[in-house]
């Protein structure tokens, strides 16, 4: 059997990091104008293709371990991957074999059952907490579970925007589970098939990409003990480090985006001719190109500092707070140098056609999911106050 690398070897992660990017630039960069001009999803067997690919390569699964299926990454190793998947477009990453990270929390059973089989690429989840009236401020959530007798529950409410809600096979739900007179912030892992599921609403988005983000309704829908995941009352716990993971995913994933846009930048400015000259040789160019340089030079080395800490096993806390920065700055960054890209290309920046254009709308999001830009601020405040300025800062 080969030798298990040693994962902080600046050797296995260049070589980790440069698989990442022959694989983007062979297998789904090439794939990116058809998602486009097609409105999101790719033709079935070039899923299928991608998906197989990542497997092969082993660049599947997230921070999930080898024994549930993943690559039991550290975080550093993760946050290389992701860089490079975040330089393709039109979330064609997407089709790589993944699951939500709050199956770590799963019981035996649901890991067979719903984490093995995502992580092999035979079926999706999708992650239900936003709903009408709790976005920003999860505390105003009305969805419901009631016991119903013992080991039984019943589960009504409606969630907004659930990513891959209308290809998911497993729906994971965070409730409010009534409890000896308690309501306990709960998730619970609810199959898509189950009596009483049901998309109300799935409208276009900005983005053209392989899935939507329906409205979705749970109408007395019958569930068991054993479809709680991770423990009664242990919904907000999970979902802190859920968005740890994912708001430094969204930060190393912004970072590819603006690698991506300033080398095509830089190719297109350096080749191009106007008044006499180089778009490069032209200060009007070639400022707004430095400038996204240091944005993403400066937001690589805060992402991989998250990273390192994460691995380096630093307090929690102090790590959701500089995860949230780097998530702040990076996707801020990413929309910056997506504009000034645009600007670069002139008309062809404005075509579907062209990368920029796509990462100029795609990148809008970045500031909105997983916590928006103002919500950052009010994680990254709290941190300067409760973590101390100099944690924070170096
Ligand atoms: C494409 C897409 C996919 C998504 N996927 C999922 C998913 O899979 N699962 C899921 O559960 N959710 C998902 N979401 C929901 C997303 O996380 C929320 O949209 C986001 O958290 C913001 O909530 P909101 O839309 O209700 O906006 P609101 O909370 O209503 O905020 C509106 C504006 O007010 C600002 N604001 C709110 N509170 C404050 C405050 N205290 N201080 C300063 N400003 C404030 C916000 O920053 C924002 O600018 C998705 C959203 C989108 C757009």
């Amino acid at each position: 059997m080969a030798k298990a690398p040693d994962q902080s070897d600046p050797r296995h992660l260049a070589e980790l990091s440069e698989r990442a990017a022959t694989f983007v630039n062979e297998n789904l960069i090439p794939h990116e104008v058809t998602a486009e001009l097609a409105g999101g999803p790719l033709p079935v067997e070039t899923q299928r293709e991608i998906a197989q690919r990542a497997l092969e390569l082993r660049l599947h699964g997230g921070l999930h371990l080898a024994e549930h299926g993943g690559n039991s990454w550290t975080a550093t190793e993760w946050f290389l991957v992701e860089e490079q998947f975040g330089r393709s477009t039109n979330g064609v990453s997407w089709y790589i074999p993944n699951a939500y990270n709050v199956w770590k929390a799963g019981s035996p059973e649901q890991i067979e059952r719903w984490l093995k089989p995502a992580l092999r690429g035979e079926l999706h989840d999708a992650y239900a907490v936003t709903e009408i009236d709790a976005g920003s401020d999860p505390s105003g959530i009305t969805t419901r579970a009631v016991r119903v007798g013992a080991g039984k529950w019943l589960l009504n409410g409606e969630k907004w925007f659930v990513t891959f809600g209308s290809v998911a096979k497993v729906i994971v739900v965070m409730a409010m589970a009534a409890e000896g007179g308690q309501l306990l912030p709960t998730l619970f892992a609810v199959p898509a098939d189950a009596p009483g599921v049901e998309i109300i609403a799935d409208v276009p988005f900005t983005h053209n990409y392989p899935h939507g983000h329906p409205t979705m309704r749970f109408t007395d829908v019958e569930l068991i003990d054993s479809d709680i995941l991770g423990g009664l009352g242990n919904g907000e716990d999970l979902q802190r480090l859920w968005f740890t993971e994912e708001r430094l995913g969204i930060a190393a994933r912004c970072i590819g985006a603006m690698q991506r846009l300033i080398e095509e930048s830089v190719d297109w400015a350096v080749n191009r001719e106007q008044g006499g000259a180089r778009l490069i040789d032209h200060q009007g160019v070639s400022f707004p190109l430095a400038d996204s340089a240091a944005d993403a030079a400066a937001g690589r080395l805060l992402g991989l500092e998250v990273a390192r800490l994460t691995d380096a096993g630093a307090d929690p806390k102090l790590v959701h707070g500089k995860a949230s920065m780097a998530k702040l700055f990076c996707s801020e960054a990413a929309g910056r140098c997506a504009d000034r890209a645009v600007q670069i290309f002139g008309g062809r920046g404005y075509m579907r056609t062209t990368a920029a254009e796509r990462f100029w709308r795609e990148l809008r999001v970045d500031r909105i999911w997983e916590g928006t830009s103002e919500v950052q601020r009010l994680v990254v405040a709290r941190s300067l106050e409760r973590r101390g300025v100099k944690s924070m800062l170096t």
